[in-house]
């Protein structure tokens, strides 16, 4: 029988014991799939509907085709194959599609427009090269660009856009600048920390090229403004980072007609995709539906490598460029699977699903949906699982610790985090092992959870709660709020 090795995204390694490859026996890719999951029960749930079916935010790829292509599961191996399994990343009024779409950028370039002297020198790197030139250079200047989500993507994505010469560059993000951010988000400086991120970027962006147009959306993009937003622009940069924004941005674009330059970031590993439904697949061709929100943590709860969101900014600034100049060979149905400890770039090919329910000729969604229950989280804004999992207030929570009957308090961080700080007479059973060490809880007549910030705390308490648990809340805003209201020494990470 022959041996084909499957490779297993990072967001599922934790249920095969961390391995990133694994070589197999199987006859199909269906089998070694089977064998996979039979040899790492904890992941079948992951992969496999309780109707055995593949989960739709899972795709499979033998060699760089998707099987969907191919036989499906009935797919036959022969040895040295490598099956892949890609997981969703790493994260809109009906709209006239009668009307015509418009290309990235006007083609016509009149000769006669100027071009002041102060540019042909700024960019005379770009005007050396054939092809881009002057007329390159002025389909730039004409560009409008949207950049949603201005965080570890976004803002690469935005300085070298604006470098480069874009015309005019929106700006959505409704956050401000956190000290944690400036790991990875180099367009921002220590002295910006609390401000508005898209004010911050403005003055940056303005700063390096005052020839660049900036629009600030000081906003989260929702079905009710995607829009408006969206509207104006010419091509759209996907630098959101959660799900329910990410479906929100392709509905859009696809309705309205626009490329949507995809790239996502997850620990290690990042992907990038042009998704233009006009002349391609878009983003829920490939990821029908996404990912269940316990296996979708942020780059807050999962951690991300500072330089990976570099690269893939840059890449999706080079595609963008590209869009604009109308030059190479975009990255439309095709998906790159980057893996920075193997420094290995992989390239899938991804096809329109003819039963896409957006873009295909048989679409049966015209308009924009309510993102967050499609993606199964809280709204954006909301408190996690608010009105199900009681929470407790920091100081609240001091004064209990410190009464009689204390509350027994469970840290349901990882260990590394525990390392960092933790709470006095807290309790470590980290999020993933909660079910299984249920009876350390039995005995303890009230129990407070406590996180981060407070999403694994509420997921796990809310496990406990379905378990039959009576007393159970979480500390609110988690060991940060604890910091922050209570002691002070406790750093922030
Ligand atoms: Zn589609």
């Amino acid at each position: 029988m022959p041996k084909a090795t499957v490779r297993v995204p990072a967001a599922l390694r934790t249920f095969v014991g961390g391995a990133s490859e694994l070589v197999l026996e199987g006859s199909t890719v269906g089998e070694v799939i089977r064998a996979l999951s039979a040899a790492n029960p904890a992941l079948h749930p992951h992969l496999f509907t309780s109707g055995g079916r593949l989960r739709r935010p899972i795709t499979v790829y033998l060699n760089e085709h998707d099987i969907r292509s191919l036989d499906r599961e009935a797919t036959r191996l022969r040895e040295g194959d490598v099956v892949s399994v890609v997981w969703a990343g790493a994260e809109a009024d009906p709209i006239s599609r009668s009307k015509p779409a418009r290309r990235p950028s006007r083609s016509k370039a009149p000769a006669e427009e100027p071009f002041p002297r102060d540019e042909l020198s700024r960019y005379s790197r770009h005007l050396l090269l054939p092809e881009v030139g002057l007329v390159g250079q002025r389909k730039l200047r004409k560009a409008k660009v949207l950049v949603a989500g201005m965080g570890g993507l976004g803002t690469p994505v935005a300085l070298y856009l604006a470098a480069a010469g874009v015309g005019e560059l929106g700006l959505v993000d409704f956050d401000t600048v956190d000290l944690s951010n400036l790991q990875r988000q180099v367009l921002y400086t220590t002295s910006d920390v609390g401000r508005p991120k898209v004010a911050a970027a403005k003055e940056r962006i303005e700063a390096l090229n005052p020839g660049t147009r900036v629009v600030a959306y000081p906003t989260r993009l929702t079905s009710e403004n995607a829009f408006d937003i969206l509207r104006p622009f010419d091509v759209i940069v996907d630098g959101t980072d959660n799900f329910p924004t990410r479906y929100l941005l392709n509905d859009a674009a696809v309705l309205l007609g626009k490329p949507c330059v995809y790239g996502s970031v997850y620990r290690f590993e990042g992907q990038l995709s042009v998704f233009d439904a006009r002349r391609g697949p878009c983003y829920r061709c490939l990821f029908t539906e996404p990912p269940s929100p316990d296996l979708a943590p942020s780059c807050a709860e999962a951690g991300v490598l500072g330089v990976l969101p570099g690269l893939i900014g840059l890449m999706q600034a080079t595609e963008t460029v590209k869009l604009v100049l109308e030059r190479g060979n975009p990255m439309v149905g095709r998906l790159l699977l980057f893996d920075a400890l193997r420094l290995e770039f992989r390239e899938v090919t991804v096809g329109k699903n003819p039963r896409c329910v957006l873009c295909s000729s048989h679409a049966t969604q015209k308009g924009l949906i309510d993102y967050p229950s499609f993606c199964g989280v809280p709204a954006p804004g909301a408190e996690p699982f608010e009105g199900t999992v009681p929470e407790v207030e920091a100081d609240l929570l001091a004064a209990e610790l410190a009464s009689a009957k204390p509350p027994f308090l469970v840290d349901v961080r990882e260990p590394f985090e525990w390392e960092i700080a933790h709470l006095p007479r807290a309790h470590l059973i980290p999020k993933g092992q909660v079910a299984d060490r249920v009876d350390e809880l039995t005995h303890a007549a009230k129990l407070v959870l406590y996180c981060r910030t407070g999403i694994r705390s509420a997921e796990s308490a809310r496990l406990l709660l379905e378990l039959g648990f009576r007393n159970v809340r979480t500390l609110r805003g988690g060991i940060h709020a604890w910091a922050q209201r209570v002691d002070p020494s406790i750093p922030l990470y």
